[in-house]
C-alpha cells in the first residue's frame, strides 16, 4: 500500500508515513520527511522569533534606562559642564575603580535597574575629554 503524501506530493509506501488511527487509511497523510523538515522549520522559526523578542527587551531596557540616564545626568558634563543631545562624548568613568562591578553600558541592555543604578552612584558622568584628562592624570599619579 502507498499514500500519496500532501505536503510533497509523492506516491511512497505506507512505512514512510506516521500510524495514526484518526485517520481513514490508518496513517498520517504527510509522511515522515516531510513531517521532520516541518518541525525544523517550526524550530527555526521559533528560535527566530525568540531572538526577536530577546532583541526587543534589550532595546526596550536600553531606551528605558537611557531614559533614566537623562534625567539624572541632564546630558552634561559633571566636571566642565559640557552639554550635548546624545550619551555619545560621555563616558561613567568609577571614581573608584575598585568599586568597579559591572560595565554601565552592559548594565543598561538589562532590566535590573537597581544595579543600574548601584553602579551609577560610584560613578562621575563626564565628557571624553575630561575623562582623558582624568586617566592622564590617573596614570601619572600610578607613575610616581
Ligand atoms: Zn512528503
Ligand atoms: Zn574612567
Ligand atoms: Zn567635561
Amino acid at each position: 500500500m502507498t499514500i500519496i503524501c500532501t505536503t510533497c506530493k509523492e506516491d511512497k509506501e505506507v512505512s514512510f508515513f506516521s500510524k495514526d488511527i484518526s485517520k481513514a487509511q490508518g496513517y498520517r497523510t504527510i509522511c515522515k520527511e516531510c513531517e521532520n523538515k516541518k518541525s525544523r522549520e517550526r524550530y527555526k522559526n521559533n528560535k527566530e522569533k525568540y531572538k526577536k523578542i530577546e532583541k526587543d527587551k534589550r532595546a526596550r531596557n536600553r531606551k528605558e534606562n537611557m531614559k533614566r540616564i537623562v534625567e539624572l545626568t541632564n546630558l552634561t558634563c559633571s566636571w566642565c559642564g559640557f552639554q550635548h543631545t546624545s550619551t555619545a562624548p560621555f563616558a561613567w568613568h568609577h571614581i573608584d575603580a575598585t568599586t568597579k562591578d559591572y560595565d554601565v553600558s552592559t548594565l543598561m541592555r538589562l532590566s535590573n535597574k537597581e544595579k543600574l543604578e548601584e553602579e551609577l552612584e560610584k560613578c562621575v558622568f563626564i565628557c571624553h575629554n575630561c575623562h582623558d584628562i582624568e586617566h592622564e592624570r590617573l596614570r601619572e599619579e600610578e607613575g610616581k
